[in-house]
């Protein structure tokens, strides 16, 4: 049901179309990215920032999905680390967080960690470029290779994603040109081993921490989301399609955002005092 609730399409920007399709197959993807998880939280990097042009400023669908992940995994006993650029990593110090600089991915020692996680990562398209929904290039190192380099060495991979151009749609690259609007152009080639696709990014790293809550039996969605998304504004995070500091992500109001983690959360509530989902 959490694979419902994310893919609620507001931004009308394809994965209401794209999910039905996905989950015939794929119908377990939240739980299984989760149940994995759970089993390898020794050390996990996960990665998030999309730099949005023209003025490549790193929007705010993402960073708030990493904060929530980081939180879960440090109160189930594993260890962390987050991997960002420097204005996404001013809001995760305002939270207690500290952030390796994205610049610093070519030193990131892979074999040291159990897990990576993409969230709203831009993933490289087939010409090697990288390109925003709008289909304009994004000014980015190819920090995605690490996710590459994870599949080669058999590091398990989660990539969370709502438009197509970001690390792990390369699982569903077929569907993204089928449904996505400029899908030929923009999607990207780097897979993930798990991918959970939601109609804003945050929303997927919500639901896999959703899902880590119910098998532990502790609700780790306790956050409030109004707070955060404002506190992502005042240090200048973008809406990636408003394209300024806004009290919005991907052009839908707080308000809104709140309301779907609180329901995510009284899910949550309700599934752990049913022992069902
Ligand atoms: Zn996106
Ligand atoms: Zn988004």
């Amino acid at each position: 049901m959490l694979s419902h609730l994310i893919n609620t399409d507001l931004g009308n920007r394809g994965m209401g179309k794209i999910y039905p399709e996905y989950r015939l197959h794929n119908g377990d993807f939240v739980k299984k990215a989760s149940q994995e998880l759970f089993e390898k939280l020794e050390h996990v990097l996960i990665v998030t920032g999309f730099p949005v042009p023209p003025l490549n400023t790193p929007e705010n669908d993402g960073p708030a999905g990493a904060l929530a992940i980081f939180h879960a995994i440090k109160k189930l006993g594993g260890e962390a680390e987050v991997l960002t650029y420097p204005l996404v990593g001013k809001f995760l110090t305002s939270q207690g967080v500290r952030f390796i600089p994205a610049e610093e991915y070519t030193e990131i020692p892979l074999e040291d960690y159990s897990f990576l996680i993409a969230v709203e990562l831009p993933g490289r398209s087939r010409n090697g470029k990288y390109y925003s929904m709008r289909g304009l290039d994004v000014n980015t190192s190819p920090i995605d290779s690490l996710f590459l380099a994870a599949e080669k060495r058999g590091i398990p991979t989660v990539g969370i994603g709502d438009g197509g151009n970001e690390v792990g749609m390369g699982k569903i690259s077929a569907l993204i040109e089928k449904y996505v609007s400029l899908g030929n152009k923009i999607v990207s080639t780097v897979p993930t081993e798990h991918l959970i696709i939601s109609a804003v990014s945050n929303w997927g790293a919500y639901a896999l921490v959703a899902m880590l809550s119910i098998i532990a039996g502790e609700n780790f969605l306790t956050w409030n989301e109004e707070e955060v998304i404002k506190e992502m504004k005042e240090c200048g995070l973008i809406d990636g399609v408003l394209l300024h500091p806004s009290f919005s992500v991907d052009g839908i109001p707080a308000k809104i955002h709140f309301t779907m983690a609180t329901l995510m959360s009284q899910v949550v509530e309700h599934g752990l005092q049913r022992q069902i989902l």
